[in-house]
């Protein structure tokens, strides 16, 4: 059974591993895993055009390796104004709920502000799609708000750092909702695997198979 890293800005090309690559608007995959997502990032939204990065954005997601919408979302320490920040996240709202494709969603202070949005009714004809909050490191108010919406959480490295506010949350969050990833950190995703795994009490074949079903039921496909 393949680990599955959710969101990696640096592809590894382990073929024990399914990888999903963040691309950034403008940007190419590395071509080192068939699978990524697309997104409008707010730490990347001055001097671009959203109307050209909406049509850029369309064209990623009606490739075939493209599962996932994002990461897009919200940031209060990016020097995007916020309005525009606003914009480029419903762009990638519509588009997600348009294709069908899951949302991945950076946030940084902001998760009130990213929930309400998502709260938002769009035409009738489409339903909000799924949303992972990637990258998880808060504490278990803000995952609990979270969770109890329906949206999964995504951890990553900050589970090795012992006392991190994701170890805590991580331990008892409903084992539907979770993902694992790397990010941009150069780190074997086996290496959070087994981090993860220990801080459950699971063993790494338990948690490999509760991935594996949180997969399918978010991209209704599932790694070999
Ligand atoms: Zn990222």
């Amino acid at each position: 059974m393949q680990y599955i890293d959710l969101h990696t800005h640096r592809p590894a090309g382990d073929p024990e591993v399914f990888e999903i690559e963040s691309v950034f608007y403008d940007k190419v995959a590395s071509g080192k895993t068939p699978f990524f997502s697309a997104g409008l990032h707010p730490w990347h939204l001055q001097n671009i055009d959203l109307k050209e990065a909406e049509l850029w954005l369309r064209e990623q997601v009606a490739q075939d390796g493209c599962l996932a919408v994002g990461e897009t979302g919200l940031d209060k320490a990016a020097a995007a104004p916020w309005d525009r920040q606003i914009s480029a996240f419903q762009i990638c709202h519509r588009v997600a709920a348009e294709t069908g494709k899951p949302l991945i969603i950076h946030c940084v202070r902001a998760y009130g502000e990213v929930v309400q949005l998502l709260n938002r009714p769009m035409s009738p004809a489409l339903t909000t799609p799924p949303a992972i909050f990637h990258g998880f490191n808060k504490h278990q108010q803000t995952a609990r708000m979270l969770l109890d919406a329906g949206y999964f959480l995504s951890f990553g490295p900050a589970l090795l750092l012992a006392n991190s506010p994701a170890a805590g949350a991580f331990r008892t969050i409903p084992a539907a909702q979770l993902f694992l990833e790397t990010d941009d950190h150069n780190l074997d995703i086996k290496a959070v695997y087994a981090r993860a795994a220990e801080i459950r009490g699971w063993t790494l074949d338990q948690l490999l198979e509760q991935i594996h079903v949180n997969f399918r039921e978010v991209f209704g496909m599932v790694p070999a």
